[in-house]
């Protein structure tokens, strides 16, 4: 039966925040009767799908080498899960090897006598060499880009206009962005700050950003309501459509099952929530790979203590150490403080991995601080719970610049290293938290937001939401393409 559906190959990028979105996205198109998954990636995570996949999914999964010791990578190496962080530009890099490792796939897959060539490629943002091999094939391609509109668009903007501003300023504005729309120099990663553009990382992502104009189509894991500038920007400079399909999200029963080792079983994690009153709990965790310094992780300790709230905080060694080591609380927290937490029962120190989605949808929960990487804020988003933005990375910082400005967020924080004082953070919490009038304001609107979230994804004729519209134009349009080269072959 399988050889009738028709066949979508995807391939994310190696790291957990590209491997959930695409996996999401995978559970979703193989729900259409007529369509079957094919997801390749490095044997690693390949193995850890095989456990993580609903027993009923019929994805097909498939590995391709990946050998990181040619690479200077830690042998082994097959996702960011335990690679130090300096290392993960070097990773990004090495995934260039992938291109003709792929390319022999897909010939395979379209010679294969058995079954009809595959529809359609889905690849990661990072992977738009994808655009070469697809188009030798006749297979339409589509990248699906797991991060948000806005936040994507500065990013891109960012880097292919480099140097893009007047150093001897702190603010500045960004081509294809309004002029009233400011950014600060505390937005930029070390590296944009200090880039000229001629590193390797630099013409990595220059290059990977330029080839998105070459795909067929862009994916984005966003949702048309609340990410309209970003989109417009993209379609816009693109010049095809971009297709709001998100959010891609895996449930919380999927990840159950991931095989990822969650410093705390969820379901002692629920029974610890069930004691705690509605919309009481702060929960605390930046994301799978970043962290803050010594000096921040102090003083946030003494600003949750101080605001009297409850909270979970997905404990991190401070940066400079290797992230996925043993967290060393009587080092890196106040003295006493693992104890006084536990005997108070005010909190919950969880180390490295937190049952995140189960946390974020518990009834008492009612604020995140998170790093605000795009699937945390989806997930936050799609809950219902207001976030307290404290970004590291990437194009962190503009998502929390988009979140402001809907009226979900407060920026807490900005980067690893910066300043954070414990009073100005306890009373940041307690605006959020508290009968504020902010804070009433922020529940309200992230609830709004959710309801519209909840809209979008409606599937149902006659009612069907903006995010399940724009899967169906993606899907009729790689059909359409189908139906023209088959012609074509024909004739
Ligand atoms: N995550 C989790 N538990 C953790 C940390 C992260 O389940 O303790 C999940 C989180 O729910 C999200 C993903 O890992 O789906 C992180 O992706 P995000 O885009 O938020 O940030 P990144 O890790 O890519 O920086």
């Amino acid at each position: 039966m399988a050889e009738s559906k028709q066949r979508i190959v995807m391939i994310p990028f190696m790291a957990q925040g590209h491997i959930i979105p695409f996996l999401a996205l995978a559970l979703q198109l193989q729900q259409r009767k007529d369509y079957m998954v094919t997801f390749v990636n490095t044997p690693l995570n390949i193995q850890e799908l095989r456990s993580s996949l609903p027993q009923d999914s019929s994805i097909h999964l498939l590995e391709i080498p990946f050998n990181s010791s040619d690479y200077g990578l830690p042998p082994n190496t097959g996702n960011t899960d335990s690679l130090p962080y300096d290392l993960i530009a070097t990773f990004l890099q090495s995934s260039l090897a992938l291109k003709p490792v792929f390319r022999k796939l897909i010939s395979d897959l379209v010679h294969e006598s058995c079954c009809q060539p595959p529809l359609c490629i889905i690849t990661d943002m990072f992977f738009s060499w994808c655009a070469e091999i697809a188009p030798e094939f006749g297979i339409f391609h589509a990248i699906f880009c797991g991060g948000g509109g806005y936040g994507f668009a500065c990013f891109s903007s960012l880097w292919l206009n480099l140097p893009h501003r007047n150093t001897d300023s702190e603010e500045f504005t960004l081509p294809d962005f309004p002029e009233a729309s400011k950014f600060h120099v505390t937005q930029l990663t070390e590296l944009l700050r200090k880039t000229d553009g001629k590193d390797s990382i630099s013409v990595f992502l220059r290059n990977m950003l330029v080839g998105w104009y070459n795909a067929d189509r862009i994916l984005m894991n966003t949702v048309e309501e609340i990410d309209k500038l970003g989109l417009m920007y993209f379609r816009k400079k693109i010049g095809r459509p971009v297709w709001p399909i998100g959010p891609a999200l895996l449930s919380a029963r999927t990840r159950a099952r991931a095989g990822k080792e969650t410093g705390i079983a969820p379901e002692v994690c629920k029974k610890w929530l069930d004691t705690k009153p509605l919309n009481s709990v702060l929960y605390i965790s930046f994301g799978s790979q970043n962290t803050v310094s010594a000096s921040n992780i102090m003083q946030l300790a003494m600003a949750l203590v101080a605001s009297g709230k409850n909270f979970i905080w997905v404990v991190r060694p401070p940066f400079g150490f290797d992230i996925n080591s043993e967290f060393k609380a009587k080092e890196w927290l106040p003295e006493g403080y693992e104890e006084r937490i536990k005997d108070s029962g005010r909190g919950l120190l969880v180390q490295k991995w937190a049952p995140q989605v189960e946390i974020l949808s518990h009834r008492s929960v009612s604020a995140f601080l998170s790093h605000c990487g795009w699937n945390s804020v989806l997930e936050a988003l799609s809950c219902g719970v207001a976030i307290m933005g404290w970004p590291q990375a990437a194009e962190q910082f503009y998502n929390v610049k988009l979140l402001e400005e809907i009226g979900v967020c407060v920026e807490v924080g900005r980067g690893k290293t910066c300043e954070v004082r414990h009073d100005v953070l306890a009373r940041k919490i307690e605006l959020v938290m508290n009968e504020t009038e902010k804070g009433i304001e922020m529940r309200r609107r992230v609830c709004e937001v959710r309801d519209m979230i909840k809209k979008a994804i409606k599937a149902e004729e006659g009612c069907k939401g903006s995010s399940a519209k724009a899967m169906d134009e993606f899907l009729n349009a790689a059909l359409l393409m189908r139906k023209e080269s088959n012609k074509m072959g024909t004739n």
